[in-house]
């Protein structure tokens, strides 16, 4: 298995020559800063007991506490939790909100539970990381596989333990228990904020036709929202196929279809494509919103966008990214794309903390101008160093955290 953390390690490598950072910050940089292994003891619905391991990773909290979510899959490891906690922090400071890198993680296939199982290890969970966490240290949110609901749970044993209320420890949770609005579809709309911005500088039309990968959360509101701004979405796929329409599909339509029959797959009014055509077909702007590792050197090779914006985190390998590089295809690295999220969860916290809710249209002014900052100073670092806009991105970043930890000595 591939460590996730060594593949950080690398990127660290690669900006070690356009950052003046010194060796020591460089050192420190290269390691989480405490990791927390934990075994939570649930009560099964048959009465036994059965033992979860959970991770907690708090790589570096130099700019403000530890902020991640909780990733619920049977795939979850050490290396991987530590990797993604290093990835928030240099998220974080890429959009320059005063939050640090966390992240935390239950090997579990949480289809397999019933949904008291499910409530009994989300609260175990927190139960056991509680010690280490709260709205000022470290403050959880959602991940693949946990949602508003668990968030919900997690929020309400928290509490039950400190014996007040503090919302501000947990974000990502309902608007009933104090989360904000905007935020089921924060990431998208960041995303969103961010290709305008480059679509701009590169001069394209609106009417750009698009291509997204993934048709789960984080793909059909950028589809949605990119089809409300008028470009033309050609194409949407899931995890078994694509479907083509180069007039422009009805997103909409698409997600009812979708939700009906969870698959793509016989949608009436597109043409289907088959795993391995899905790429053939020439769009100006490819999204990748579905998981890791998803376009390949082989996709690389064959694919034939102006723009490629990585909504998913690390959609793009390696491999492929040297391709795309030499084919002159601009990547928009994940650490930009999809930090909407967490801006809105930073956003969730400060209106936590005076107890007073924004509207709507508050968190999506706040949300365009901290995204649309952000990207103008990856653009600007990219265009002065000329280096790619990944390299761009994680020179601002680490910059940002060494700038914050030199202070501190
Ligand atoms: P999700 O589970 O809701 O959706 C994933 C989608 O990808 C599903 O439609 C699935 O069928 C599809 N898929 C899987 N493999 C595929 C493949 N090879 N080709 C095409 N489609 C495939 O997940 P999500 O919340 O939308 O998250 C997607 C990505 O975005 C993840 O990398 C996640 O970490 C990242 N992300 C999401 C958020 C968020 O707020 N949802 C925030 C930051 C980052």
């Amino acid at each position: 298995m591939t460590n996730e953390f060594d593949k950080f390690l690398k990127q660290l490598d690669v900006i070690r020559g356009s950052a003046a950072i010194s060796d020591d910050i460089f050192a420190e940089l290269r390691s989480v800063k405490k990791f927390l292994e934990v075994n939570i003891p649930v009560r099964m619905d048959n009465g036994k007991s059965k033992i979860f391991t959970g991770y907690r990773s708090q790589y570096n909290d130099a700019r403000g506490p530890f902020k991640g979510g909780i990733r619920f899959h049977e795939n979850v490891n050490a290396g991987e939790v530590k990797a993604l906690s290093a990835w928030m922090a240099f998220k974080c400071a890429v959009v320059n909100i005063p939050l640090g890198g966390g992240k935390g993680g239950v090997i579990v296939d949480p289809k397999k539970l019933s949904l008291g199982e499910l409530e009994r290890l989300s609260r175990g969970y927190i139960r056991a990381i509680a010690p280490i966490i709260g709205d000022r240290i470290d403050i959880p949110a959602p991940d693949v596989n946990t949602d508003e609901r668990v968030m919900g749970w997690m929020l309400d044993e928290y509490e039950s333990i400190r014996g007040r209320h503090e919302p501000g420890v947990i974000t990502g949770k309902p608007l009933s228990l104090g989360g904000s609005q905007a935020r089921s579809y924060s990431t998208a709309q960041g995303g969103y904020f961010v290709i305008d911005s480059v679509i701009k500088k590169l001069g394209l039309k609106k009417g750009a036709t698009v291509a997204v990968q993934g048709f789960g959360n984080a793909g059909r509101n950028i589809a949605f929202i990119m089809e409300t701004a008028g470009y033309k979405i050609v194409s949407v796929s899931d995890s078994k196929g694509a479907i083509l329409d180069r007039r422009g599909l009805d997103v909409i339509d698409v997600a009812k279809y979708k939700d009906e029959h969870h698959t793509l797959e016989g949608y009436p009014k597109a043409k289907y494509l088959t795993e391995e055509s899905r790429f053939l077909e020439k769009v100006d702007i490819f999204i990748p919103a579905a998981l890791e590792n998803s376009v390949t050197a082989e996709n690389a090779k064959v694919l034939n966008a102006k723009i490629i914006m990585e909504l998913a985190n690390g959609p793009v390998t390696p491999e492929a990214d040297a391709i795309f590089a030499e084919k002159g295809i601009p990547v928009i690295p994940d650490i930009l794309a999809n930090a909407g999220g967490v801006v809105v969860s930073y956003f969730e916290q400060v209106q936590n903390a005076y107890g007073y809710y924004w509207e709507e249209k508050e968190v999506l002014q706040k949300l365009e101008s901290v995204m649309r900052q952000a990207f103008d100073d990856v653009w600007k670092t990219s265009q002065e160093k000329k280096i790619s806009l990944r390299c761009a991105a994680y020179v601002v970043a680490a910059l940002r955290i060494a700038q914050a930890m030199k202070a501190r000595k």
